[in-house]
């Protein structure tokens, strides 16, 4: 590679040991301090009424997430993890039945299928959006295949009207794993309104993050709202009678409370997180570093919401050292496919089974992206970047 010439944004001196103000990955406390006397004024009000478990405020919070989303019926759980769960409860999934899903993805996405009993069948990746690569799905479904869990990862929507028509050709049913991507759009609608289900987290760092854990169930199919609910609270409608069996996931109303409070905001901190990301679009090329590391790319008929703002990069763990010295963190999101993890190693998956995965766990580098990020910081982490990859010359 050439010796890039930057051209400097700022004309601070860079960032050294010695006078480096730690960069976080994320800084939550930046958000809160924008909204602390509505959250606390939220919080109050559920410690007044002293009703914590479901309740009116999860209520409001499902049909103000139902309309975002526009879907019939949402259903709020106490975590992503168990919205995943619970909607392969209602479609009747366990032992004998497989679904797919990727292997590059958090554990929960997998986690949820092993749980019901059925099997995990993995597939690859696309190389460029990181999302479900739909030209591998038609040879991973069998008799068996009972549903297909595409990830939005990141925040930037799976292609979904390939795997949606593959589906239903199959009759295989699309579970959303929407975790990351909270308000992003596909082909102009919601995601989690495109599958049949759409499953939510609410952990702190995801675009729209509790206090705590918290999830959502989507569902296009009206009449799933119920068996959702049921399963949630233990299979139960009257107290001490059990139609089915469930579990305990509910979503506690001070969690509800204080995500009606941020809903309102989701739209404003969207754009913020897209601003950033068109300003290290802006920094990268100023520094001629585009033809070193592969930026995150948004397809057409998408909206992306930047939950993690992922680079593909040469000699990443060095760079990733090298920046961490100076001061300036980073992620690995994820430093190993699914597929490789002893949890799963029952699944009888071995090295080099799902190549692009496993290229991308190798490359791929998270820079901060939340709403309240400077454009001064991420000019210095840029530079350190380009110091790093000059200094390999
Ligand atoms: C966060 C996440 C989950 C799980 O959500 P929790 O609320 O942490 O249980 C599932 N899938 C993906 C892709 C996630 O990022």
């Amino acid at each position: 590679m050439g010796t890039p010439q930057p051209v400097v944004r700022d004309t601070r001196a860079p960032l050294n040991h010695a006078s480096t103000t730690p960069v976080p990955f994320l800084d939550l406390k930046a958000q809160y301090t924008t909204i602390r006397s509505e959250v606390l004024h939220a919080v109050e009000r559920v410690l007044e009424s002293q009703h914590f478990i479901l309740g009116k405020e999860v209520q409001l919070l499902e049909s103000e997430v139902a309309q975002m989303v526009g879907v019939p019926a949402a259903v709020g759980c106490a975590s992503g993890s168990d919205a995943l769960y619970l909607a392969l409860r209602a479609l009747d999934i366990g032992p004998g039945d497989e679904v797919i899903t990727v292997p590059f993805t958090f554990v929960a996405t997998a986690g949820a299928i092993a749980r019901t009993g059925a099997k995990p069948v993995f597939v690859d990746i696309d190389p460029v959006t990181y999302n479900l690569d739909h030209n591998l799905l038609g040879a991973a479904i069998t008799d068996k295949t009972r549903a297909i869990i595409p990830v939005h990862l990141f925040g930037l929507p799976a292609d979904m009207k390939p795997i949606l028509k593959i589906a239903g050709e199959r009759g295989v049913t699309v579970v959303e794993d929407a975790a990351q991507a909270i308000g992003s759009t596909y082909d102009g609608a919601q995601i989690g309104s495109l599958g049949r289900f759409g499953c939510f987290s609410f952990f702190p760092s995801k675009n729209l993050g509790c206090a705590g854990d918290g999830g959502m169930v989507t569902t296009t199919d009206e009449r799933m709202g119920d068996k959702l609910r049921l399963l949630r609270a233990h299979g139960s409608r009257e107290k001490y009678s059990y139609e089915i069996l469930g579990v305990n996931s509910r979503l506690d109303s001070l969690q509800a409370a204080i995500l009606r409070v941020k809903l309102p905001h989701l739209k404003v901190w969207e754009r913020g997180r897209r601003q950033n990301a068109e300003t290290y679009r802006e920094l990268f090329a100023n520094y001629h570093l585009e033809s070193i590391v592969t930026l995150p790319t948004t397809p057409s008929n998408c909206t992306h919401v930047y939950n993690q703002y992922v680079i593909r990069c040469p000699e990443r763990s060095k760079l990733r050292l090298y920046l961490r010295e100076r001061g300036f963190s980073t992620e690995v999101y994820y430093p190993s496919p699914l597929h490789l993890q002893p949890a799963f190693a029952y699944l009888g998956y071995s090295e080099g089974a799902f190549p692009v995965s496993e290229a991308a766990c190798r490359e791929v580098l998270a820079l901060p992206i939340y709403p309240e990020l400077t454009e001064e910081v991420q000019s210095s982490f840029v530079r350190a970047i380009s110091q790093f990859y000059q200094s390999r010359v």
